[in-house]
């Protein structure tokens, strides 16, 4: 406050007094410059004319060449004060007679007969010079040399006498300065004290008084304002702040009711469906036994297709009715899972049988590829578990033409001890793909990933979202992966619990050096059986044809193969174990096992567990065809 009031106390008093003290300098040296004018003007006339009667007083003396009475005229000037020189030339130039100190010659400034104004103020002294003039002709010339010093003289009384008036004028400006100041800066400081109170107190009902009605009033006036619309503020969230617990509550009960209302229409909704397809499903699965019985009674061709098209419509209606039922039990909540012992490739060669004679039809290729890692048995929910791999296979088949289908389980966990495992679950395909904006909206309810999905494969979108909720009631999350037009690959991840580990066959029972030859297309099947073999130790020369087999592998130990393909290697490989890999009513597999031509078989479609049991018995040295040819149809 201190520095404030004398930053504006300085500032007012600087106000007053500079230009005050300004206009006295200049009045100064207005009436200064005036004096020297004036008085250099009297001057000059004063002596010019001094001049010029001396001038006709020594006419005469220099005409007849009397130097003694002009020296007594010459006596008569010098006598008059501030004329401290005077001199009489001829016109041959030479001083007749002179009065005086002639060194003030020396020191005189100016042109003759000019008084300067700077000269007057340095104090120089000035000389005049007049004609000597007799008869009309000038006979010599009168020079006068006259002190100005008394100019200072003046100049300087004039000064001290404006130094006095600017003296008092300036102690009359601070008086009044210090008189506004008062003025203003007492209300100021006032309001700076009312303002510190409320900073450091907080409290905002003081005011401050109003003194004057200038613009310092208005200041305080703004800043009682101020203070007063901050009250209203306080007193205003003060109350609204009582009234928002109360208000919360009510919109928190409101919403609670809303919520809950919502919650029982939607459940009772899912119920209502599930019901509904629940009691659909009894009679359709009435008239799907009695058209099945239908198809397959003696009826002339036409009507066996009418029997059969009932059929596969009603099987198609059944399967979306399902859908529907799942789904609205999930939706209701009645999703219950199931706890038991559970054996995963048990579960994935129910599904790839169930579909097998579709991939068939199709032309695919159908295989599960197993890890060894894999526990054998573990607890969860086998019906849940295969409904989800069935969908998964079921899409993948849908929206494959070409290429295949395969499922992999793969142990993620590396614990072993720990009775726990990470299992991930995977059904690939080579299919038509998703398109990378439409991933994330197939697991959607009702929701396809193109709008001529259904108009070329049917289906109701609810496959994969049943299968979602499924995956994550059970711990994992079912994620998508896909490339247009390269296929697609669906997988979780489910955390279980091991019940049993697998015992996989210790390589050492197999000897080294062991070969095996695979001759099948190319796909995941063979694949499968090669890694079942090399997971033992045993090299492996995978071909697409027989031709393909260089002759030093027709040594090999084991050959996997097509019934053809055994057959007509049949005397070149006479010591090898043969696997003929065959599939449901295949005869010409189970005849070349009859003839002891091939020891296994094989049946697709093709599994790791399928696999690595024929494999422990041909290398156990007791396949099914040498012992037990009756187990093997
Ligand atoms: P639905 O098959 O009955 O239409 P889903 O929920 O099982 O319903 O699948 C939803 C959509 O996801 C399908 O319509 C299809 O567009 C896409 N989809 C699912 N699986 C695949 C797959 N393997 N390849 C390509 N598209 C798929």
């Amino acid at each position: 406050m201190s520095r404030l009031t004398s930053s504006i106390g300085l500032k007012l008093a600087l106000t007053v007094l500079v230009p005050l003290l300004i206009a006295i300098t200049l009045i100064s040296g207005a009436s200064a410059w005036r004096e020297t004018v004036r008085y250099s003007e009297v001057k000059k006339s004063e002596l010019t004319a001094t001049a010029n009667v001396f001038a006709s007083a020594v006419a005469d003396h220099l005409g007849s060449g009397n130097r003694a009475d002009a020296l007594l005229s010459l006596r008569a000037i010098a006598a008059i004060p501030q004329i401290s020189y005077v001199e009489v030339v001829d016109n041959t130039g030479k001083t007749f007679a002179s009065m005086g100190s002639g060194v003030v010659l020396g020191r005189t400034g100016g042109v003759d007969n000019e008084l300067t104004l700077i000269d007057l103020l340095r104090g120089i002294s000035v000389k005049i010079k007049t004609p000597i003039r007799k008869s009309g002709a000038v006979i010599g010339t009168l020079a006068l040399v006259a002190d100005t010093s008394d100019l200072r003289q003046r100049l300087m009384s004039g000064f001290i006498s404006a130094s006095i008036i600017a003296m008092i004028t300036a102690i009359l400006g601070l008086a009044f300065s210090l008189r506004i100041q008062a003025g203003i800066l007492r209300p100021i400081k006032n309001l700076t004290t009312t303002m510190n109170q409320v900073r450091e107190k907080q409290d905002f009902s003081i005011s401050t008084e109003k003194s004057s009605n200038d613009e310092t009033g208005q200041l305080v006036d703004s800043f009682n304002d101020m203070l007063v619309n901050i009250r209203k503020r306080d007193r205003a969230l003060a109350s609204h702040m009582e009234t928002l617990e109360e208000t919360v509550a009510d919109r928190t009960k409101e919403l609670r009711v809303a919520k809950n209302r919502a919650e029982e229409a939607t459940l009772a909704k899912s119920e209502f469906l599930a019901t509904m397809s629940h009691e659909i499903r009894t009679p359709m699965n009435g008239m799907l036994v009695m058209s099945e019985l239908l198809a397959g009674a003696e009826l002339a061709p036409r009507y066996r297709r009418y029997a059969e098209l009932v059929m596969k419509s009603g099987k198609s209606l059944l399967s979306i009715i399902n859908d529907v039922l799942d789904y609205s039990k999930i939706e209701a909540g009645h999703l219950d899972l199931e706890i038991l012992p559970l054996e995963p490739d048990g579960v994935v060669d129910d599904v790839l049988s169930l579909f097998w004679q579709r991939a068939d039809d199709k032309g695919l290729d159908l295989a599960a590829d197993i890890s060894t890692d894999v526990p054998a048995i573990i607890e969860g929910d086998p019906t849940r578990l295969n409904q989800i791999l069935s969908n998964l296979v079921n899409n993948a088949l849908k929206f494959t033409e070409t290429g295949s289908v395969h499922v992999t389980i793969r142990n993620l966990s590396k614990d072993e001890n720990s009775g726990q495992s990470q299992l991930e679950f995977a059904v690939h395909d080579t299919g038509i793909g998703i398109a990378e904006d439409k991933i994330d909206k197939v697991f959607e309810s009702f929701s396809q990933a193109d709008q001529s999905t259904t108009r070329n494969y049917g289906g109701t979108g609810l496959g994969l979202p049943i299968c979602k909720r499924l995956v994550e009631a059970m711990g994992g999350e079912l994620k998508a992966t896909s490339k247009t037009g390269r296929g697609s690959t669906f997988s979780f991840v489910l955390p279980v619990k091991i019940l049993k580990s697998r015992n996989p066959l210790a390589r050492q029972s197999i000897g080294t050096n062991k070969k095996a030859v695979i001759v099948l297309p190319d796909g995941p099947g063979a694949i499968v059986i090669q890694n079942c073999f090399e997971e033992l130790g045993i090299s492996v020369m995978r071909v697409a044809e027989e031709k393909d087999i260089t002759p030093e592998w027709l040594s090999a130990d084991y050959l996997v193969a097509g019934p053809q393909v055994i057959e007509s290697l049949a005397l070149k490989i006479t010591k090898t174990l043969c696997v003929v890999v065959s599939q449901i009513g295949d005869f010409d597999a189970d005849s070349l096992i009859q003839q002891e031509r091939a020891h296994e078989l094989l049946m697709r479609p093709i599994s790791s567990t399928g696999c690595r049991d024929v494999i422990a018995r041909i290398v156990d040295g007791k396949p099914r065809g040498c012992n037990s040819r009756s187990t093997l149809v």
